[in-house]
């Protein structure tokens, strides 16, 4: 289906087919708000929404691009790529990053095809930078490893889009490994792949309320931590332990002492949660997602009303195993552990709930874990 729609609009912005097709997940968050710029642990999964890129090589340095998710067309040359203050700025900062490099790029026409609400926490900017390097990559004909990628496609978000952005998106997106779930470290940016107990299911929920908030509070949080590290004596707050940050609790305004107390929880329960989910521990599955909420709630923030009413909707529906925000909170998506012979269930009674009491209707889907970025192979 969805190919067939893609293949068809192709045809009828470009004329003819794509050569090649290209594919980066969106990811959720199973553990670890706001851990990654602190250099911390974050168990992220790369998920089953997808953006698709399906091109063909030009011959002429041009770009030419249509984003089918907004009906929307645009274009620039290889050898002048400036901001234009819209969605192909993601496309021109990857060309800038690359070409930054001095890798050899090629032209192309393309048209985009997500399946990553975008706004939404799941990281559509990302799986949208990445698969558009995949794309460069192949038509460059030049190798780059997942970890190379994900810092450029960092940089184009970073320093071109100038989103101050940690690197959990990207890496999310281009390392992922089908079948499992990521233990990111953030300082070394090594990886580790994580089993999930075959019958506990992730399920995306929608609260449906735009993140408004979202970017300068992140920038508030982030100054947050500095200053907690600095004063801590740490280079980052992945290095201070809980006791050490209570002896020295009078010294740091309290504020920041509350962001600090929250990285540094959240930071371990990472780790907790990545034993408990492969166990299947599910008591201790719920615990950890519990505190983490209350955590984002209370300590770091960056719950919206939205997010408490769907928390709410999320625990008391059947089969449900843990629920918390995900991705930078402030609204947005968040995540679920349900039984998997519970997934019906659970669906129909939190978004009954979740209507009843914001009088909005949520989006509540399950994921799978997706591999990392690459080439598809279309038949
Ligand atoms: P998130 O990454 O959490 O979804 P961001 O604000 O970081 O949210 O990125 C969303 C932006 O990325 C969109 O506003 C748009 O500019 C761009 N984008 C993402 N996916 C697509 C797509 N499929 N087509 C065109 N632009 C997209
Ligand atoms: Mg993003």
């Amino acid at each position: 289906m969805r190919r067939e729609l893609v293949t068809r609009l192709f045809r009828e912005k470009f004329g003819g087919a794509p050569e090649l097709w290209a594919r980066a997940p969106g990811r959720v968050d199973l553990m670890g708000s706001h851990t990654d710029y602190n250099l911390g642990f974050v168990l992220t999964l790369p998920i089953s929404r997808e953006t698709w890129v399906a091109a063909r090589a030009r011959d002429d340095g041009q770009v030419r691009m249509f984003a089918a998710n907004l009906d929307s067309e645009d274009c620039f040359d290889l050898t002048s790529i400036q901001r234009r203050a819209c969605w192909g700025d993601y496309v021109r900062g990857v060309a800038w990053a690359l070409a930054a490099e001095g890798l050899p790029l090629r032209g192309f026409d393309a048209v985009i095809h997500s399946t990553v609400p975008t706004g939404s926490g799941l990281s559509s900017s990302a799986a949208l930078e990445c698969s558009i390097a995949v794309v460069f990559r192949a038509l460059g004909g030049w190798e780059m490893g997942g970890a190379r990628m994900a810092r450029l496609c960092l940089r184009a978000e970073n320093e071109f889009i100038g989103l101050n952005c940690g690197i959990l998106d990207q890496f999310s997106s281009c390392l992922g490994r089908a079948g499992c779930a990521l233990l990111l470290d953030c300082r070394d940016l090594s990886t580790r792949a994580v089993h999930v107990a075959e019958a506990i299911r992730v399920v995306i929920c929608d609260t449906k309320s735009p993140r408004e908030l979202a970017g300068g509070e992140y920038g508030v949080r982030r100054a947050q931590c500095e200053e907690g590290a600095a004063i801590l004596g740490v280079a980052a707050l992945r290095d201070a332990t809980a006791a050490e940050l209570e002896a020295r609790a009078a010294e740091l305004p309290p504020e920041v002492l509350k962001r600090c107390r929250f990285i540094i929880g959240e930071n371990e329960r990472v780790l907790a949660m990545t034993e408990a989910l492969a166990a299947g521990d599910r008591g201790r599955v719920g615990r950890l997602c519990s505190e983490s909420f209350a955590g984002a709630r209370d300590l770091y923030e960056i719950c919206s009303p939205s997010m408490i009413a769907m928390m709410d909707a999320m625990t008391r529906a059947p089969g449900s195993i843990g629920a918390r925000q995900a991705g930078a909170g402030f609204g947005g998506c968040m995540v679920a552990f349900v039984e998997a012979g519970e997934m019906d269930a659970f669906s129909a009674a939190v978004s009954e709930r979740y209507r009843m009491s914001t009088g909005v209707q949520p989006e509540v889907y399950p994921v799978e874990p997706a591999a990392g970025a690459g080439l598809m192979d279309v038949a």
